[in-house]
């Protein structure tokens, strides 16, 4: 089965060109025009990505993105693709949940590239089947679910994959370039802030989700690590 990508831009051209792009990589696309059309498509489709334009008429990208990480697609991989290109904004980007940012004008060698490398990221097998756990957080490698005090917590495909590189590792401590190669296989290191920026994301999902206790700690100077101690 091709994997299926769902594409959202206004712009007939550059729609069409990455209709082009996919279906050269072998896979399969769907081409939305707007936000409120993708949204519709999105109750009957359940793509393996979205590749997502911000500046839409109606819906923004923005606007959408937001619903889609409240949504059972919330763990879709989303691509961002914009003309927007600023530090700023690819960082309001990534923490609302966006999972890469590619700049317009893109090149299509990056943009299958990438592509690709949040696809190998998001169905990563996991040879173990077993649970992870700490405290009061349940994590289950095969499904991709975590469960927290027996709630759900939506993660996007990186904040999970951190998440389950500490509890793999609960002794170890992680420096943010060795999280950057181990969690953006085959991405490219744009910005230093990336590994922060999910980190700090998924602190708050964590911390929304059980108040009382810390799961990764800051090692001054060094990195990250689970937070075992109770
Ligand atoms: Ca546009």
């Amino acid at each position: 089965m091709p994997y299926h990508i769902l594409i959202i831009e206004d712009e007939p051209d550059i729609n069409l060109l990455l209709a082009k792009i996919l279906t050269a990589a072998g896979y399969t696309a769907v081409q939305a025009y707007s936000g409120t059309e993708a949204r519709l498509l999105l109750e009957r489709e359940a793509p393996d990505l979205i590749l997502l334009d911000l500046m839409l008429p109606g819906l923004s990208g923005e606007d959408l993105l937001a619903e889609i990480r409240q949504t059972m697609h919330s763990d879709t991989p989303v691509l961002i693709l914009s003309a927007k290109g600023s530090l700023q904004d690819k960082v309001a980007l990534l923490t609302a949940g966006a999972d890469d940012y590619i700049t317009k004008p893109f090149e299509p060698e990056e943009v299958a590239a990438r592509i690709q490398a949040a696809l190998r990221r998001s169905r990563k097998s996991t040879p173990s089947s077993s649970l992870l756990s700490c405290k009061h957080l349940t994590l289950c490698p095969e499904t991709r679910k975590v469960l927290v005090n027996g709630a759900e917590l939506s993660l996007t495909a990186r904040e999970f994959d951190l998440l389950q590189l500490f509890l793999e590792t609960p002794e170890k401590v992680y420096s943010r370039e060795r999280l950057y190669e181990l969690v953006w296989k085959g991405g490219y290191y744009g910005e230093n802030n990336t590994v922060n920026v999910h980190v700090s994301n998924l602190r708050k999902k964590l911390k929304a989700a059980d108040p009382k206790e810390e799961y990764i700690q800051t090692v001054y100077g060094i990195g990250f690590k689970l937070c075992e101690t109770l």
